[in-house]
């Protein structure tokens, strides 16, 4: 099986969350090791879910998450298609 960049986004949550099967989590390790992009994106959703879980009040904007995957299409878009 072979994962692109949204399958990783779309799984980053879970795999965060330990919620991958194994398959899957070595899939996506693989894939964070030679992409930039979706290690900056763990890196950030990490960032949230850590604020999150601190027992702070803190909430998304809304949208966040569509605000992010657009950035992120447009940042694939300049970065071509390797
Ligand atoms: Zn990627």
């Amino acid at each position: 099986m072979r994962i692109d960049c949204k399958h990783v986004w779309g799984y980053i949550s879970a795999y965060i969350d330990g919620e991958v099967d194994a398959d899957l989590r070595a899939e996506i390790d693989k894939h964070l090791e030679t992409c930039e992009i979706c290690s900056a994106v763990l890196d950030s959703t990490r960032n949230v879910v850590v604020l999150v879980s601190d027992g702070r009040v803190f909430e998304l904007p809304a949208g966040f998450s569509q605000r992010l995957h657009a950035r992120l299409d447009r940042e694939l878009e300049l970065s071509g298609p390797s």
